[in-house]
């Protein structure tokens, strides 16, 4: 635990003593080891970070630390002080059942408790996940920070969904920056304990929930009629999403969501038909259609699509299109996964 030494029974935290301070421990036979009480040496890092380092290393298991490492715990501690968290470096803990941890910072704020790990050396996923499951066990809420797999992480291939969601690994590169939100690990630090890091979209979260529509003539009558092109989501700003038309009638969730919003005076308002089951002269089928407010006539689903995908395709979707917002709902499972959920940070 080379940032905390003990003397005379308190702690000392090389990191929050002024220079002179910490200078002045120097020589110090009373000053111990916080790991294993061997004598204990204060020295800088090569990038400046002040450590304590055993005196004779003897049984003790905690090795050297890479200078790298030292600083990241340092900044993490001052970024999550700075948001008005309680940051505790090297801090050890155990499960109920007395399994114990160690986190390379503990940052707490009321009942909140969330541990950050900067990761070195190799550590596969699974042994990844099965520490975050120890933490889990104490009620801390783990976040990584891995040196390598850069790739990988960044792809977003190293887990399925919900295990993206369970344990959060972000890359940080040799400079402290965090390249995926292209932040500097104090800045990322800080925001993500400001409440600015969000896995979205996600089950429980409220939506807004609206009806892109298009104005157009019915083929048959020719009278004017509004034509559902898809239903969109929004949980943020920039975290939005749209299910095309296509798609909502084979989907027993969106068709429920739709029963539930669409009342008759908006459909009257709006003109949008009735939503039956009426026979397809193309398909020979019966289904589940669109239809004009005037006549009844069956707007076709694949019409609906493809003049969706003319207006999208030439750009010109806010001329010929209107968006309806209807009402907040919250997430369902199968409503999130219709959204590119990932790990969001600052947006609005
Ligand atoms: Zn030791
Ligand atoms: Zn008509």
């Amino acid at each position: 635990m080379p940032l905390k030494a003990q003397k005379d029974g308190d702690e000392v935290v090389s990191f929050t003593l002024t220079n002179d301070a910490f200078d002045a421990l120097r020589g110090d036979p009373e000053l111990r080891m916080a790991c294993c009480s061997a004598r204990a040496i204060p020295k800088r890092s090569k990038l400046g970070t002040p450590f304590f380092a055993h005196g004779r290393t003897g049984e003790c298991s905690s090795g050297p630390e890479t200078a790298f490492h030292l600083q990241s715990k340092v900044i993490i501690a001052q970024a999550a002080e700075a948001a008005g968290w309680q940051a505790i470096v090297e801090a050890s803990g155990q499960t109920p059942d007395g399994t114990p941890w160690r986190a390379d910072v503990l940052c707490t704020k009321g009942k909140a408790n969330v541990a950050f790990e900067v990761q070195r050396s190799p550590q596969t996923i699974a042994e990844t996940a099965e520490r975050q499951a120890i933490y889990e066990r104490s009620e801390v809420r783990g976040l990584w920070l891995m040196t390598r797999h850069r790739k990988t992480l960044e792809d977003r291939i190293w887990l399925d969904k919900s295990g993206e969601y369970t344990t959060p690994i972000f890359f940080l590169d040799d400079t402290f920056q965090v390249p995926r939100f292209n932040c500097s690990l104090h800045d990322f630090i800080t925001g993500s304990l400001s409440g600015q890091l969000l896995y979205a979209p996600r089950a429980g979260q409220r939506a807004q929930l609206s009806l892109h529509g298009s104005r157009q003539s019915c083929w048959k009558c020719r009278k004017q009629l509004m034509l559902i092109l898809e239903l969109g989501f929004q949980v943020r700003e920039h975290v939005r999403w749209e299910v095309p038309w296509m798609y909502v009638v084979e989907d027993d969730d969106l068709l429920q969501l739709l029963e539930v919003v669409l009342l008759p005076e908006l459909c009257q308002r709006l003109q949008i038909g009735q939503l039956k089951r009426r026979p397809s002269k193309t398909t020979k089928t019966t289904y589940l259609s669109q239809g004009c407010p005037h006549c009844d006539a069956l707007q076709g689903n694949y019409f609906i699509d493809e003049l969706r995908q003319k207006i999208y395709r030439s750009g010109t979707e806010t001329k010929y299109t209107q968006v309806i917002p209807l009402t907040q709902i919250t997430l369902k499972e199968s409503l999130a996964s219709w959204g590119n959920a990932r790990w969001q940070f600052r947006m609005e």
